[in-house]
């Protein structure tokens, strides 16, 4: 009955109207938190997860032992990798494709990889105007890869110091 009585007296004066525009009010001289992307840009976590690449060893010889734990383990489907021996006896894929129309940007496959060899990088603006551009083949990962090594390399370095 008291409950009632204040909760009909709260509306008669608008109450929860008077307590939203009191929020409102100290938001509107708050200092603004919206980021004018693309002229400003929100800092990235070392673990962002962004465009996929592959990378190599410093002499230049790929990572990718062809496992296909990524393969296996990518719940879009998203990798299709195929593989044969070389003539060295070692095991390495003659294709290796990351369709991104598929990928959900997980990170599994870059968790799973036993040799760091597929990551994820910090690339997030990008896009396709025909299907294919959005298929990412072993040469493009590769290349993206050897682009972004610097960064790659460094951010692995930093997550390493707090495992
Ligand atoms: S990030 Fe996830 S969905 Fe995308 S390719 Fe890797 S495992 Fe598949
Ligand atoms: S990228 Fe890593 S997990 Fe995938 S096939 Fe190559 S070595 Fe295996």
């Amino acid at each position: 009955m008291k409950n009632g009585i204040a909760n009909y007296i709260k509306s008669l004066f608008l109450w929860e109207l008077i307590k939203g525009l009191r929020l409102t009010g100290r938001y509107l001289f708050d200092k603004k938190i919206t980021v004018q992307y693309p002229d400003e840009e929100t800092p990235q976590s070392h673990r962002f997860r962004g465009r996929h690449a592959l990378r190599r060893y410093p002499n230049g010889e790929e990572r990718c032992i062809a496992c296909k734990l990524c393969e296996a383990v990518c719940p879009a489907l998203a990798i299709t990798i195929e593989a044969a021996p070389r003539e060295d006896g070692t095991r390495r894929t003659t294709r290796y494709e990351i369709d991104l129309t598929k990928c959900i940007f997980c990170g599994f496959c870059e968790e799973s990889c036993p040799v760091d060899s597929i990551v994820e990088t910090r690339i997030f603006e990008y896009h396709g105007e025909q299907r294919g551009d959005l298929l990412m083949t072993k040469e493009k990962l590769l290349a993206e890869g050897d682009k972004v090594e610097q960064q790659l390399a460094a951010d692995r370095a930093y997550d390493a110091c707090y495992r």
